[in-house]
């Protein structure tokens, strides 16, 4: 049996409209010969009534939600959108299953909000698919051994459809959505973004997880295990749109020299901390780390010198990480309001130049550059968030990204 994944989207299922050209998509695979499995996000984005921002926004400040009770709240969106969707899909003469994400026997660890997929026993789909049903999950979803309902980190409908994939060992996993596939930048930031044809895991992953929301990174990370290829298409497109593989063989020859970096993204509302060494205190640079690793604030971005150390954490959790500082007798400065701009690309390593390209595209913009990093993939730069979008945009510029489109 030739199995295809199909994932739509919040903004793909959040009218009748947009409902149908899921649908087109659907008829054409079925008649293709594919048995297809549909997963569904919640309909539509925060304001729209069933949405997963609409819901959380239910529950005011001052109430007492617990992290399960969230999760409750949560999966909620993605049960309704699945049920709206079989209904649609059975009136177009299919015959249709609909199944929760615990229905669909998706195991999860128990970290409400942020859950993993444990295990997936695939029994019940596949005898849905045997008798010819089209099978419509919810996304986001799944059920501890406990029997507790959790969700998969926001954007985790993407992690439902190619854990799905992979169990089920399925051709190809489709995560459709708004825009033309993955670009190498987000289109609502860069007017001369252009959509990349194909892409490795490894490239894509490494861009999700610097903030490139368009899939999520553990998604990339499950496909990847069983090679399952993975192509993002545009709901409302025919095409294939950015097909997502282990190999570009065709266009390997060219690669890394012709691309050095895949694209620039970014990730937003943090805060640059500073500590200074105080004179004469032996151990400061390991006091520093265990005081925030044992209050649990992660760190981003970490300098080292003798004189100081420099960090990035999360906005929300700035004021926490400067009183505990403060409280242990550290002299601790913030700059607040930062973002990361990075420039991601398999190809950046052994490549001279890169980062002299970046410095001299910000400079060129008179944008301060708060601190930097690499990896062989990824180069960083720190500025202040007003610089942010005038930032992505001058490196796509300076790298001629636009001209990757079709690569
Ligand atoms: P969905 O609801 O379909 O899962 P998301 O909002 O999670 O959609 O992801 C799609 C969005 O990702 C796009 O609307 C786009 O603004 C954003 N995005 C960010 N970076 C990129 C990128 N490099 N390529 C394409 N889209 C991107
Ligand atoms: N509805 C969930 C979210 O908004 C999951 C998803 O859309 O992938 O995060
Ligand atoms: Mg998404």
């Amino acid at each position: 049996m030739k199995i295809l994944v199909q994932k739509f989207g919040g903004t793909s299922v959040s009218s009748r409209a947009m409902r149908e050209h899921a649908i087109n998509h659907i008829a054409r695979a079925h008649e293709e010969g594919y048995a297809v499995v549909v997963v569904v996000s919640a309909m539509g984005r925060a304001g729209d009534p069933y949405a997963t921002d609409t819901l959380l926004s239910l529950i005011p400040d001052e109430d007492k939600l617990t992290a399960r009770d969230c999760d409750l709240l949560m999966s909620c969106g993605e049960t309704i959108s699945s049920v709206i969707f079989g209904a649609m899909l059975r009136a177009r003469g299919f015959e249709v299953a609909v199944l929760s994400g615990a229905q669909a026997g998706i195991r999860t660890t128990s970290e409400f909000g942020d859950a993993r997929i444990a295990e997936i026993d695939p029994a019940r789909i596949k005898r849905e698919l045997h008798s010819g049903q089209i099978v419509v999950v919810s996304g986001f979803q799944g059920l501890t051994v406990e029997g507790e309902i959790t969700t998969l980190g926001r954007g985790g409908s993407d992690t439902t459809a190619t854990a799905l994939g992979v169990a089920l060992d399925a051709d190809y996993i489709d995560i459709f959505t708004d825009v033309d596939g993955i670009m190498t930048a987000d289109p609502r930031i860069v007017d001369g973004a252009v959509r990349l044809d194909r892409v490795t895991y490894y490239e894509i992953c490494n861009f999700a997880y610097q903030g490139a929301k368009v899939i999520h990174p553990r998604a990339v990370e499950l496909a990847m295990q069983k090679n399952i290829p993975i192509r993002v298409r545009a709901t409302g497109r025919t095409d294939l749109g950015t097909l997502v593989t282990s190999a570009p063989h065709q266009w390997e020859a060219r690669h890394p020299q012709d691309r050095i970096l895949t694209g620039v993204t970014h990730s937003a509302n943090l805060t640059q901390v500073k500590v200074q060494h105080p004179l004469g205190r032996s151990g400061f640079q390991t006091q520093v780390f265990d005081a925030m690793a044992q209050a649990g604030i992660s760190l981003d971005f970490f300098n080292v010198t003798p004189t100081e150390v420099v960090f990035t954490v999360p906005e929300g959790k700035a004021d926490a990480a400067v009183s505990l500082l403060t409280q242990m007798g550290m002299i601790v400065a913030t700059v607040p309001n930062v973002a990361k701009v990075a420039a991601v690309g398999a190809g950046i390593h052994g490549v001279p130049g890169v980062m002299a390209r970046i410095v001299s595209a910000l400079s060129a913009e008179e944008i301060e550059i708060l601190q930097s990093a690499d990896s062989n993939t990824t180069i960083w730069c720190l500025v202040h968030e007003a610089d942010l979008i005038k930032a992505i945009r001058a490196i796509h510029h300076k790298f001629d990204l636009h001209s990757l489109g079709g690569m």
